[in-house]
């Protein structure tokens, strides 16, 4: 257990006896949100295994998801250098923020996330209509095709590879990437799938 709330948090540090919570994924490290916890709410997420915090639009005390069902499950909690801030690692269960995005400051094609934004834009794109689409005419043609189409994309980039044409070589690569991703997500996967196993062998 985690028992931050026996930790001396400084509760009475402002008058109105909260203090912030930021919160960050446990495995991606991205800051999700930011809220304010009063000594129950910290107790509450202790006790529950859900971030609480006090709301102060509601006025009360606010498991975040209680009507979204998209919980943040509690992994760790601890306190800033003068107890005054907390700092929350937790899994979310879902979307974060209430529109939808996945953080509070989701800048939706924003480079450093970018293949996440793209395996949206895929997952949105399979249900486009085909003629308008490239992933939708893959995605009809069928896994094995688009399979084949990762392995045409692979010789390619391995052909550019023994060139010295740095155009067409990061051309192929990121033709593999994106075809990659298709597959991937054809499959019923994401690449945050993909990079848990490989911070799993790193760890080994
Ligand atoms: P939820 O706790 O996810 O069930 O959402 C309940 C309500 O809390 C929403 O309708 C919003 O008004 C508010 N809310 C949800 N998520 C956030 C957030 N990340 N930041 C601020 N308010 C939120
Ligand atoms: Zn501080
Ligand atoms: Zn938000
Ligand atoms: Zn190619």
């Amino acid at each position: 257990t985690i028992k931050a709330y026996a930790m001396k948090i400084d509760f009475d540090k402002y008058a109105d006896g909260l203090v912030p919570a930021v919160i960050q994924d446990f495995n991606t490290h991205k800051v999700l949100m930011l809220g304010f916890m009063n000594r129950e709410a910290l107790q509450k997420t202790e006790e529950s295994g859900k971030v609480t915090f006090y709301s102060r639009s509601k006025k009360r005390l606010w498991t975040k998801g209680e009507e979204s069902g998209n919980f943040l499950e509690l992994k760790s909690i601890s306190a800033d250098c003068d107890q005054d801030t907390l700092l929350i690692k937790a899994h979310p269960t879902g979307p974060v923020c209430h529109t939808g995005a996945d953080t509070c400051w989701s800048e939706r094609n924003h480079s450093e996330d970018f293949l996440t934004y793209l395996e949206d834009i895929i997952r949105l794109r399979r249900q486009a209509p085909p003629e308008k689409s490239y992933v939708a005419r893959m995605h009809e043609k069928g896994i094995n095709k688009i399979a084949q189409k990762v392995g045409e994309e692979a010789v390619e980039l391995v052909i550019e590879a023994k060139d010295n044409n740095p155009d067409l070589f990061l051309g192929e690569a990121a033709d593999l990437l994106f075809h990659y991703l298709l597959l991937i997500n054809a499959k019923g996967h994401n690449l945050q799938e993909v990079i848990e196993v490989l911070k799993k062998r790193h760890s080994e």
